[in-house]
């Protein structure tokens, strides 16, 4: 368990005008220590954003360029070997990273692309769950990691940040496979946990400019927050948005089993340039209701129990395009959601007793055309 209080550094930045998130960035970095704390000169340091589906930057489900362009430069002038990469769930690194403008930027700047897509075997005879990943060799290969997250809503985690970035460094459908072998969130949760432990990213940074709310993380509302977060801790930097947002800290599993396996540390946090209280937001929508997000104790509850009592994914009809994405993503065998045989021009229809609730669908699909829809026994058992 780390003992010491973990620093959390909170930089406010009005907009994504490229020069003032540069100095934003730099502020927060030095703030730290500057630099030479997390990383050393000969380094290779390999970018990690969050590039989790084809988007441009305007949807606020993509790491911003000004961000990426700015934490870039940084490394840059410190005279850093960098590249950069995530695996997203649908689509090449390149594909997605073109979409949401990250890949201009690393051609302006000259920043390769990591191999994102190699599979590499790492044992992890430590890992309290996982004692072996797969991991992109892009990821093995560079000595320091820095993870470079937005902040967003979550059907599973309830919030994407810190730890739940580096699931990207699990290549392509791999990832989907986790969702499939793990069905409660706890499991999950301590499974994100262990990748975060193995890898050890140097530093954290979140884009916390423009976050969203609501329908997340690929289909909520943006919502104008105004932040740069940066910290060592991931724990305590997504503790922190908890407290930005309103939301306990201890419903997020991923916090509680961070700290538990000694990951990072959500009860002592010092906040170093803005005080958070001049940056709460009122009225952020996230799931503040106990266990109702996801899994949580799912595996406790017969098939036909868990379709009145967990929330289930539920396609709008008018916004779904028959692409079939979510079909492709879904990792139960048989698949618990699929195109009617006989009719395949009609929307997917789901087999909810086969379906584990891991909401890859939702977090897939391009046109937010999936929601989550609590049931009313579901509201009733979870309500405070
Ligand atoms: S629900 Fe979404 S992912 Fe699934 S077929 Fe419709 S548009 Fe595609
Ligand atoms: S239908 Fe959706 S939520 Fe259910 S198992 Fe498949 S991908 Fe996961």
């Amino acid at each position: 368990m780390k003992l010491n209080k973990s620093r959390v550094a909170i930089v406010a930045c009005p907009d994504y005008d490229p020069a003032r998130v540069e100095e934003a960035l730099k502020k927060g970095v030095d703030l730290l220590g500057g630099l030479g704390q997390f990383v050393k000169s000969g380094e290779k340091v390999l970018i990690k954003p969050n590039l989790l589906m084809s988007k441009e930057p305007s949807k606020v489900v993509t790491t911003h360029p000004s961000v990426f362009r700015g934490v870039i430069r940084l490394f840059q002038n410190a005279g850093m070997d960098i590249c950069y990469g995530d695996s997203p769930a649908v689509g090449s690194t390149r594909a997605v990273a073109k979409k949401a403008g990250l890949l201009d930027i690393a051609e302006e700047l000259n920043v390769p692309e990591a191999d994102m897509v190699t599979r590499v075997d790492v044992p992890f005879p430590n890992g309290n769950l996982v004692k072996n990943f797969i991991i992109a060799k892009g990821v093995v290969d560079s000595d320091a990691l820095i993870s470079v997250s937005k902040l967003k809503t979550h059907a599973l985690t309830r919030i994407t940040g810190a730890v739940k970035n580096q699931f990207g460094c699990i290549p392509g459908l791999l990832k989907s496979e986790f969702h499939g072998k793990m069905t409660d969130d706890q499991v999950f949760s301590r499974m994100l946990v262990d990748l975060t432990l193995l890898l050890k990213p140097r530093l954290f940074i979140m884009d916390a400019i423009i976050g969203m709310e609501g329908n997340g993380p690929a289909s909520g509302t943006p919502r104008n927050i105004g932040l740069i977060l940066v910290s060592d801790d991931p724990i305590a930097l997504d503790a922190t948005v908890c407290y930005l947002i309103g939301l306990k800290p201890e419903l997020v599993p991923t916090i509680i089993w961070g700290e538990k396996l000694g990951l990072g540390n959500y009860h002592d946090i010092e906040w170093i340039g803005e005080s958070p209280d001049q940056w709460i937001q009122q009225g952020f929508k996230v799931n503040r209701s106990t266990g109702s997000t996801a899994r949580t104790g799912s595996s406790k509850f017969t098939p036909l129990a868990r379709n009145f009592i967990i929330p289930k994914p539920v396609i709008d009809p008018d916004k779904c395009t028959r692409c079939g994405q979510c079909v492709d993503i879904c990792p139960v065998r048989p698949k618990a959601l699929a195109f009617p045989a006989e009719n395949n021009r009609k929307i997917p229809e789901y087999n909810y007793s086969d379906c584990i609730r891991c909401y890859c669908c939702h977090e897939t699909c391009p046109t937010g055309a999936i929601h989550i829809k609590v049931p009313l026994a579901g509201r009733l058992i979870h309500s405070k």
